[in-house]
This record gives C-alpha cells, sequence and structure tokens, in this order.
C-alpha cells in the first residue's frame, strides 16, 4: 500500500450522500477517493491548529496540563483546531481565553509546525505569541491545571510543534 492509499484507509463512504467511495485518479495522477454516486472528493488534508505562548510581564509562560486526547496528563500550550468560522488568530484569541481564562491579543506570528498527529496523521500548527489584555489564570474545560511557569522551571511539553514555538521566544524570557 502506497503512503495515501494507507492514509485513505477505512474511509470508505461519502460524506455528502452516504454512498461508496473508490480510489480515483485526478488529472496530476495523484489517487484520492471519490464518491461513486455523488461525484464528491475526498481531499486528505493537514488539520490546521494554533497554539498560543502567552507571557506575562515576569517573562513567565502559561502552560495548560491537559485533560484530553491527544496526550492527557501531559503539559502542553493552549492550543486547538481552527473552526471553520475562525480565523487563526480569532482561534488563537479564544482556545486563550477557554483554556486559560485570560483575554489576549496577537502580538506576533511566530511560524508554523508541520507535525505527526496520531489523531488527524498531520496536523499544520500556527503559533502566536499572544498579549494578555485582561482575565485571570484559571483552567478552563479543557485543562486540568494551569499554571505560569519560568522557562527554567518548564514541564516536559507534549508536543514538539509547541516545543518549536517556546524556541522561538526563548530570548526574550532571559
Ligand atoms: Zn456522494
Amino acid at each position: 500500500m502506497s503512503i495515501r492509499e494507507k492514509s485513505y484507509y477505512g474511509i470508505n463512504h461519502c460524506l455528502r450522500c452516504g454512498n461508496k467511495m473508490q480510489f480515483h485518479q485526478d488529472r496530476e495522477g495523484k489517487l484520492r477517493k471519490k464518491c461513486e454516486s455523488c461525484d464528491w472528493i475526498y481531499y486528505k488534508n493537514p488539520v490546521p491548529a494554533v497554539a498560543c505562548v502567552i507571557i506575562n510581564e515576569d517573562k513567565e509562560l502559561v502552560v495548560v496540563k491537559r485533560l484530553f486526547e491527544p496526550c492527557p496528563g501531559k503539559w502542553a500550550l493552549p492550543s486547538g483546531y481552527i473552526e471553520i468560522d475562525q480565523s487563526p488568530e480569532e482561534a488563537a484569541v479564544s482556545e486563550m481565553e477557554e483554556e486559560t481564562g485570560l483575554i489576549g491579543r496577537v502580538k506576533r506570528f511566530l511560524g508554523y509546525y508541520d507535525g505527526y498527529s496520531p489523531i488527524y496523521e498531520k496536523v499544520l500548527s500556527l503559533g502566536y505569541l499572544m498579549e494578555i489584555v485582561g482575565g485571570e489564570l484559571k483552567a478552563g474545560d479543557d485543562a486540568e491545571e494551569a499554571e505560569f511557569v519560568k522557562l527554567t522551571e518548564l514541564p516536559a511539553i507534549a508536543f514538539d510543534a509547541h516545543k518549536y514555538f517556546i524556541k522561538q521566544i526563548e530570548n526574550e524570557l532571559k
């Protein structure tokens, strides 16, 4: 099985009409699954997500202990998938508030990380440096704990993408 075939494994029914999907080779020779009945094509793409690097006046960073998959019980940056009706910046602001109780705004884009995901195969994470403009730090529904930590006291971080984003601002935390 090719990587592409593997990637479509278990995807057999159309999300639109429920009929059977088959492999279909497009004009460029790329294999995708296509519905036999309504011709809808299922594109496998990386899933876009955001992660928030939140820093306070004491140069401490917000980390949250995750409650849900992937990696429950592990520490990470506040993060989440971008909803269909959100811009990446809006997703960052809302994830920050939901997971930490802090009201924020985007200060700077820190770059992207193209990483493996145990659930979605591939997640394209966008990192944002966030400024705190209000609220108080408390764990939201997705988190067991939320804390401000010094860079030197940083717990093990669950995701490579988050480690990468923290690395981008390391010098500003010293
Ligand atoms: Zn269909």
